[in-house]
């Protein structure tokens, strides 16, 4: 099966199947043209490769795999990142936790930042360009090698200096001190019907899925990184649109103070933060 040749005629065909953004990035995509060209040269033509490659493309739209797994990429940040079966695909509402991050940090110096579970390594490579000479290390986590293959990729394309090491969660992590620890862990509760529907069913589910509500993972992560929080250390967890109160009673119970929740675009708290503060007087983490 192939596309009709012609740009404009390929689109109009491909809408016809799949939603119009879509077939306007795969078309992009195989004709590694920009969406102006699209629009500006519809006349132009397409090879046979390139047809008989976009028909392929569409039909597996069509049947429900991810766009940014079709075309290999997905931008975070205004930065280009390679994702592909096996790693979580970015999305904007993570884009926040950086932001979030970042404003926590502003005129610090010598930062030690850890990124837990990182998949294609958005958090920790957003941070160490964004942070740039205020950082010291970021380190990044990730279980599955799969996805450190995209992380490490990632982090060499744009020119992050990221250490990525294969772990659950902080093992492995003993003694290490960190000002910054960020987190995008699994946190659909197990059996959310949302795991059987749209781009979740091609994703991986260890990504994904975290116990009766979810909050598995987050509660060992929470639990581990007592030992790890040098003073005035920053903790930012991105959850589910209702695990907010949850989770910080997770981080007050943890011992971490200013915990509160930010909303992302939606109006949803989907991020948690808290600080690990020495009471200077005791020596021991304020209340
Ligand atoms: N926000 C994702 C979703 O439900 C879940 C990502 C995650 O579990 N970290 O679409």
């Amino acid at each position: 099966m192939s596309s009709p040749r012609l740009l404009g005629a390929a689109l109009e065909w491909a809408r016809s199947h799949i939603d119009a953004v879509d077939a306007r990035a795969l078309l992009c995509h195989v004709a590694a043209c920009s969406r102006a060209t699209l629009s500006g040269f519809p006349e132009r033509s397409l090879t046979d490769e390139q047809s008989a490659r976009f028909a392929s493309l569409v039909e597996r739209r069509r049947v429900g795999e991810p766009v940014a797994y079709l075309v290999g990429e997905r931008e975070f940040l205004s930065r280009r990142f390679r994702v592909g079966p096996g790693v979580l695909i970015p999305r904007p509402e993570t884009e926040l936790l950086v932001e979030e991050a970042l404003r926590r940090v502003v005129g610090r110096d010598r930062l030690r930042v850890l990124d837990l579970g990182t998949g294609s390594g958005v958090l920790a490579i957003s941070l160490a360009l964004e942070l740039g000479a205020m950082v010291e290390s970021v380190v990044a986590v990730d279980r599955s090698s799969e996805a450190l293959g995209y992380a490490v990729w990632n982090a060499g394309a744009l020119g992050a200096r990221v250490d990525f090491r294969q772990g659950d969660w902080l093992a492995g992590l003993e003694g290490y001190q960190f000002d910054l620890v960020v987190a995008n862990p699994p946190y659909v509760a197990d059996g959310d019907p949302h795991l059987a529907q749209g781009d979740l069913r091609f994703e991986p589910m260890s990504a994904l899925a975290s116990g009766p509500a979810g909050l598995d993972d987050i509660r060992l992560i929470v639990r581990a990184l007592d030992s790890h929080l040098a003073d005035g250390a920053w903790v930012l967890l991105e959850h589910g649109y209702d695990q907010a109160v949850d989770v910080r009673a997770l981080l007050s119970r943890a011992g971490l103070t200013e915990v509160a929740s930010v909303k992302d675009l939606a109006g949803i708290e989907r991020i948690s933060v808290g600080r690990h503060r020495i009471d200077v007087a005791s020596g021991k983490a304020v209340d």
